[in-house]
């Protein structure tokens, strides 16, 4: 056990959250978790996990209490339809967040705190076409961040360098470009779009059509999440303090993301698509060069082998809510037989 690192993962109840804290307790680390809700689909790992709200003050300075190292992940957030429908609320909550999360931190003595950001921070000026040049982390400047979210986030990466010139306070600053995987939101409104197309997939009979946003050709690149949680843990042991991205450079439509969950499902299906819907910068890749030099490393797992996980994992969620009929296809059983 290593028990001189105590460790605060924010956000544990959400994907990303509850995913690292798995990985962390695998490695032996003393864990609390902390979120306005416990995990969607399996019971916590962390040895204590404290329900509280970090846009409060006093939940913050709670939650930090005799910590080493701080994972901030919790943050209002979800799909390109959820950032954009309300400004006010993403904005504020997240400002909230991280600034209590970060003075917090430094009050108790925190060694190493860990700043979610997002590939949504880049300028909108340099995301206008399909094929996109992959994106530095100098493109964030001049901003020109999506709405809301991204004007926060991008706020927040210079709070943390505002933490270290004040205070010597160590902060280390993750870019996340769209991560997937298992145990992610799938419905609801907050579900990305690898969750979401496979969700409307396992849905949707062969031969069948289903709704695409926007009209296919935007284009980005998928993280899976084990991928995204090795990252995370590099990137806190290191000394690196400027932001990061973190995300694979293997660039794909969204026609062509439809089209690898239905040839994983085995499925032909038409795609309908709605212009009337939000989709995002035209197109999005991350530049993965400062990403080796720091780390030595970069996410590996190919989108096809990532998805095809994910995939069997949200169908399996379907059959044991009901939505979908209890006969397990082979794959679902391999997968999951343990169940
Ligand atoms: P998620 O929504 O699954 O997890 C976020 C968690 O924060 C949720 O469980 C939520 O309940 C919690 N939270 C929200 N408000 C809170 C509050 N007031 N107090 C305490 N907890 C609160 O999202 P995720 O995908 O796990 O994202 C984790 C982090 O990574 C976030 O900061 C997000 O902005 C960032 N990020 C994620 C992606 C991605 O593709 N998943 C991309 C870019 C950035």
């Amino acid at each position: 056990m290593k028990s001189h690192n105590r460790v605060l993962v924010t956000g544990a109840g959400g994907f990303i959250g509850h995913n690292l804290v798995n990985r962390l307790k695998q490695e032996g680390y003393w864990v609390r978790g902390a979120d306005i809700k416990e995990p969607e689909f399996e019971p916590t790992q962390a040895d204590e996990f404290e329900l509280l709200d970090l846009r409060q003050w006093a939940n913050c300075l709670q939650a930090t209490r005799g910590i080493d190292q701080v994972y901030n992940l919790a943050a209002d957030m979800g799909g390109i339809g959820y950032i954009t429908a309300s400004l006010v609320d993403i904005t504020r909550n997240n400002i909230l967040i991280n600034a209590h999360m970060l003075e917090a931190s430094r009050i108790n003595a925190v060694q190493r705190f860990l700043f979610s950001s997002s590939a949504c921070v880049y300028a909108g000026y340099k995301q206008e076409e399909p094929e996109v040049t992959p994106l530095r982390e100098e493109d964030a400047h001049p901003a020109d961040p999506e709405a809301g979210y991204g004007w926060e986030k991008l706020f927040t990466e210079q709070l943390c360098r505002y933490y270290f010139h004040d205070y010597r306070f160590e902060t280390r600053i993750v870019r996340f470009h769209n991560v997937y995987g298992p145990l992610g939101t799938y419905e609801g409104g907050k579900e990305k779009a690898p969750a979401a197309i496979s969700r409307k997939v396992a849905l949707t009979p062969d031969g069948g059509d289903i709704e695409v946003w926007g009209d296919g050709r935007q284009t980005r690149s998928f993280m899976y999440i084990d991928d995204c949680v090795e990252g995370l843990l590099r990137l806190m042991a290191g000394s690196y303090r400027e932001p990061l991205n973190l995300g694979r450079d293997e660039l794909i439509s969204v026609d062509g993301l439809v089209d690898l969950v239905c040839e994983i499902a085995g499925k032909q299906l038409i795609k309908r698509h709605n212009l009337s819907k939000p989709q995002g910068v035209r197109g999005r890749n991350s530049d993965n060069s400062r990403l080796r030099q720091v780390l030595g490393w970069e996410p590996k797992i190919p989108l096809r082998d990532g998805l095809k996980v994910t995939y069997l994992w949200i169908e399996h969620e379907l059959r044991k809510t009901k939505r979908l009929p209890p006969a397990l296809s082979y794959a679902a059983d391999m997968a999951y037989a343990a169940d």
